[in-house]
């Protein structure tokens, strides 16, 4: 029997979230049985009748922070309910490790994953070497929130569940998969605007449309990221020697 993966969001919105979650292939996935996300609102973990879960930074400096406890309480309170059963608790943060694919790949593999999305201008550094154990950024940028790196993650692990889409092959050779991008899709008419589909994708030859995509997926790669045949020979290099 195939495991249900779940995934435990703790955020200031968690609203913000269950919209996205309930839509298209994540919504699907939810529906299969095939993942399982709860999302957990850290302000009901604050004390007292504002619930307030920020406050200035010590030193100084621009905004507010979330304070260390009601994460805390928050997480606990996840990992309580998970019966015993060790999870993985990830930070979204800019500071993390870029998500990549391989990243992605690994993580679907793992049963139960807390993900803290922060806010303002972070997180009291205190609860996060407490209770994080990965940091994970979607990019070199700074976005308001970790609501939507959150659900950048969700979806890029639901889509390579088993179960989720129609065939792995979808997956196994997409963009990222192997250190190249795809190669060009192309879909009805076969003429559009005076625009042809490149004449052996209709031929029927399985062999030559094969070596078709091959050659304009490295060709695509070379042209757009020459940085991801670098490191596919970096892998190859560590794997020979
Ligand atoms: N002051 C922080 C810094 O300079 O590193 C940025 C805080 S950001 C405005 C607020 C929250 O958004 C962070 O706590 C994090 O959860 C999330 N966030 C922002 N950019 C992100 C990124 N590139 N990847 C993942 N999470 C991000």
């Amino acid at each position: 029997m195939m495991k249900t993966v779940r995934i435990d969001i703790a955020t200031l919105f968690p609203e913000m979230c269950d919209v996205v979650l309930s839509e298209s292939i994540v919504g699907m996935a939810k529906s299969k049985g095939i993942i399982e996300v709860h999302t957990h609102n850290i302000r009901d973990y604050a004390k007292g009748c504002y619930r307030k879960v920020d406050d200035y930074p010590y030193g100084g400096g621009f905004g507010m922070l979330l304070l260390a406890e009601p994460i805390y309480q928050c997480i606990r309170s996840i990992k309580d309910s998970l019966a015993g059963v060790s999870a993985i608790v990830l930070y979204m943060s800019p500071k993390g490790e870029r998500l990549t694919q391989r990243k992605v790949f690994e993580l679907a593999r793992v049963p139960n994953i807390i993900i803290l999305a922060g806010h303002y201008e972070g997180v009291d550094q205190r609860v996060l070497d407490l209770v994080v154990d990965e940091e994970i950024s979607v990019g070199d940028y700074v976005l308001t929130g970790g609501e939507l790196p959150a659900l950048t993650l969700v979806d890029a692990i639901s889509r390579c569940l088993p179960g989720v889409l129609s065939d792995e092959e979808c997956y196994i050779n997409e963009s990222h998969s192997n250190n190249m991008l795809e190669y060009p899709q192309y879909t009805r008419p076969e003429v559009w605007r005076g625009l042809r589909v490149p004449r052996v994708l209709l031929s029927g030859d399985h062999a030559g449309i094969q070596s078709w995509q091959e050659e304009a997926a490295l060709k695509i790669t070379k042209e757009k990221r020459p940085d991801l045949l670098g490191e596919m020979e970096k892998m190859v290099n560590k794997k020979g020697g």
